[in-house]
């Protein structure tokens, strides 16, 4: 009987397609493999087998596939109900999810190649650049574009390609690129000898060759073919160092026929095998937390660890993974930011050495590959340190998942597809392998914080530093007040001036945060500092530079300028928003005799620019470290006696509903940097709204006075946890079918899900690549199902594209938007 496959390909189509097999061969072929197929005009994928069957498909013609590129699954049975979990629940397609799950060293790359006709004739002279890549082909009658406009160096190649296929005089077709190559090392070994005797011949007849006579002898020595031990090959690049000769000695050799070269597959990865250490033992708080964890999961497949900064949180985990291994399980260790990784992996490399494998997009791909492919094998890392996407990788047999900082954003993928949230994603893969996961923060995101309060999940509280140094004295400075009385140096008070100088004296260090969302286009009044607000929702406006207008991202309302404030009738309203590259140049003329760091995105582009910066803070080489939200997250320093927290109201007035918990997070957090290990330390907190709420509570460090407000607004205002959010976006190229679209899909959306439909409403970035967007917002009671809301929406878009006047109209999904 013909069999066929069902395959996911990696573009955004809402379905899988069916392929016949060939009849020789591939009978083995199984769910998780990876074939090439053709797709539409000459086009070649990489597909994933996601069913083998013996239905031929029903209204197209079925073509057959290319080729079989594995003999054994590169996907394990857990990972096609995850990606179909995601595709399902965060409104995109499972090729959406092929594509960020993969690392692309595992999918071929198509490449468009030309090729010369020869049956072409010229008609009188061609135009230079089309005779230059005529020419070339008559080198090579085949090649890649690619390849052409590296050698001819001409720019706008595609052009000229077009004009001499309408001469024909040249073909296009698409050929499969493999992206990922093994990396090999050249070895020798010694042929032709088979006892010792004939080893002293050969050292006889090389005698009148002394160089000869030394490599071999190094080689004896590397190997160590005269004692006992069995011949082995020796590494080439080792024995022509060892030997102090060169290449052409041991070539002298190989056409002797003595010697023999050939390539072994070399891995990637890190095999050094670590020392390790002994587990610290915990202290009686965090004994005690570590109890109440394996007691909450012998019922509970979820627990928040609520941890005050330092309180040896990551101990804890430490010594859950530790069980974990014991019990011969492995371990997801997620990291919200890649920064945070090197620190990490110190403190786990020391105990649990080569058994920790990393895994994140900075990494190189071929790297991943292999990462990838040990987690199939059977002798995959036991622990898995990485960043979101290492939710993806093959697990043989999970059994814990640790969320550090689970209340971080960066958890959440924002473009492209899938859009999801890496903890509550691996939330889902713990339940499909029984797993259990560990959410850990000292400021659990008012999602989490209600799920722990009502029991979903369990909730294991540690109140006491580790060592019980107290936590850090926040001093609130009122910036108004200083800024009137032209008291302050630049965006410097006196009192924190004052911190940094006795700091440097004591050679203690110094954390300056200046948030990155200060940059959002705000406007504030430079007198009192009036920030507008919406009247409909509780969010300040964004200023859209474009049409000189301020608009609610909430409820799509907009406003005048005014053109003074109309609070203090002040007139100077400015662009809010100052960066650290700034601040940096500031300090520098306040200390000339510091060492300055920034940490930002402009800074750490490459991993190695992230450690340095690290390593040089952790090392002392550096006094003061300015940072955006980077700076905030997990660091462990031991000497940061002092944190300016330089303009609290950027954060406070970004127009979102979760701009109270994301200040409260970050300043709570960024203050937990100071005075880890020694003494208590001080944190200066520069604001105009000293008497904010907000600012109250970090000043009080009353985690649980903010997340009470939080809950009793989102409540009244219809947000999460009791609303689930889903932004439906659109884009057309026309900004007037645009307008028009976005209204018929509100007014469809409205007659299913009523008033909880918001918009249509412009996003700051009304346009992108030549694009309009426009976005609705839908709030969706947390508990009517997911699939009910799914099933219409998409047939809401069904419709919308069925209509003729809206085909070219583009939808997509942010489900659980941050
Ligand atoms: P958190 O993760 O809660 O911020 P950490 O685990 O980083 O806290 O602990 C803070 C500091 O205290 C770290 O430098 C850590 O090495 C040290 N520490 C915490 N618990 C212990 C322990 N049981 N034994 C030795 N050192 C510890
Ligand atoms: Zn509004
Ligand atoms: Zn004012």
């Amino acid at each position: 009987m013909k069999k066929y496959v069902d395959v996911i390909l990696p573009l955004p189509l809402p379905r899988s397609f069916t392929y016949s097999l060939p009849e020789d061969g591939m009978e083995d072929i199984q769910p998780g493999c990876r074939v090439v197929v053709p797709f539409g005009r000459k086009k070649y994928y990489t597909a994933i087998v996601c069913n083998v069957h013996y239905c031929p498909p029903e209204g197209y013609e079925v073509k057959e596939i290319t080729t079989v590129l594995d003999t054994s699954p590169v996907l394990l049975p857990f990972q096609f109900k995850f990606w179909e979990w995601l595709a399902d629940y965060y409104l995109c397609t499972q090729g959406d999810v092929y594509k960020a799950a993969l690392p692309s060293g595992l999918k071929l790359e198509s490449e468009t190649i030309v090729e010369y006709n020869p049956d072409y004739e010229a008609e009188g002279s061609l135009p230079e650049k089309e005779q230059k890549i005529l020419d070339l082909l008559s080198q090579e009658p085949e090649q890649s574009v690619t390849r052409l406009e590296k050698e001819s160096g001409i720019k706008n190649i595609l052009t000229v390609i077009k004009s001499l296929l309408d001469k024909e005089a040249l073909f296009i077709k698409e050929e499969l690129r493999r992206t990922y190559k093994p990396k090999t090392e050249a070895r020798v070994r010694l042929v032709g000898v088979a006892d010792e005797r004939q080893l002293h011949i050969l050292f006889d007849i090389l005698s009148r060759a002394p160089k000869q006579l030394s490599l071999l002898m190094m080689y004896v020595e590397l190997s160590g073919v005269l004692g006992k031990s069995p011949i082995r090959e020796v590494s080439k690049k080792e024995l022509l160092q060892r030997a102090g000769v060169s290449p052409a000695v041991l070539s002298g050799l190989v056409d002797k026929k003595i010697f023999e070269i050939y390539f072994q597959e070399i891995g990637r990865l890190n095999k050094v095998v670590h020392e390790t250490v002994a587990l610290n033992p915990l202290n009686e708080h965090q004994l005690r937390a570590f109890t109440e964890i394996n007691n909450i999961f012998q019922n509970k497949n979820v627990c928040l660890l609520h941890g005050v900064t330092s309180s040896g949180k990551t101990e804890i985990y430490i010594h859950l993974i530790d069980e974990m291994l014991r019990q011969g399980k492995q371990v997801l260790y997620l990291l919200p930011e890649i920064a945070l990784t090197m620190q990490i992996t110190e403190r786990l490399k020391r105990v649990f050495g080569s058994r920790l494998g990393i895994y994140h997009s900075k990494f190189p791909d071929a790297e991943r590959v292999e990462i990838w492919q040990k987690q199939l094998s059977s002798q995959g890392y036991d622990i898995i340190l990485g960043v979101r996407s290492s939710v993806f990788l093959p697990f043989r047999n999970l059994g814990l998942v640790i969320v550090d900082e689970e209340h971080e954003n960066t958890y959440k993928q924002q473009d492209p597809a899938p859009r999801y949230h890496a903890r509550n994603a691996s939330i889902v893969l713990a339940s499909m392998y029984g797993a259990k996961v560990l959410l850990g923060t000292a400021t659990p995101s008012v999602e989490t914080w209600y799920n722990a309060t009502t029991g979903k999940y369990g909730l294991v509280e540690l109140k006491e530093r580790y060592k019980e140094i107290r936590l850090p004295e926040i001093i609130p400075v009122d910036i108004k007040e200083l800024h009137r009385k032209k008291r302050m140096s630049g965006q410097f008070s006196p009192l924190l001036l004052q911190y940094i100088r006795e700091a440097l004296e004591q050679k203690e260090q110094v954390i300056l945060f200046q948030n990155r969302r200060g940059f959002a286009p705000m406007i504030e009044c430079r007198t009192c500092g009036w920030v507008p607000k919406c009247k409909n929702c509780d969010v300040s406006l964004t200023y859209h530079k474009g049409i000189n207008q301020l608009t609610c991202h909430y409820c799509g309302y907009t406003y005048q300028l005014p053109r003074s404030c109309p609070a203090c009738e002040g007139v100077e309203l400015i662009n809010r928003g100052f960066g650290t590259e700034k601040i940096e140049d500031d300090i520098k003329v306040v200390f000339p005799e510091a060492s300055v760091a920034r940490m930002d995105l402009d800074t750490t582009r490459t991993r190695s620019a992230y450690e340095k910066i690290i390593a040089d803070f952790e090392q002392g080489k550096t006094d003061i470290l300015i940072g955006t939200q980077m700076v905030s997250k997990g660091l462990d320093f031991d000497h940061v006696s002092v944190v300016g927290i330089l303009n609290a109201d950027t954060m406070l007035n970004y127009p979102d509903f979760r701009s109270y918990e994301r200040a409260f997070q970050l300043m709570a957090q960024v203050a937990g940097r100071a005075g880890r290990k020694n003494k208590q330390g001080r944190v200066v907190l520069q604001t105009k709204s000293i008497d904010h709420p907000i600012i109250v509570q970090v000043m009080n460090n009353d985690y649980e006075q903010m997340v009470d407000g939080q809950l009793a607004e989102r409540q009244m205002f219809r947000y999460p946890p009791y609303y689930r959010l889903v932004y439906v976006y659109l884009k057309h190229k026309n900004e007037a079918t645009l307008e028009q679209m976005a209204d018929v899909m509100a007014g469809k959306l409205r007659s299913v899900f009523g008033s909880r439909v918001l918009g249509p409403d412009k996003p700051p970035v009304g346009r992108i690549q030549t694009l309009f967007i426009k976005k609705i917002v839908l709030k969706i009671e947390y508990n009517a199902p997911m699939s009910r809301a799914r099933e219409l929406l998409l047939q809401v878009q069904r419709e919308m594209i069925e209509d003729e006047r809206f085909k070219s109209l583009i939808v997509y999904y942010d489900v659980d938007p941050m």
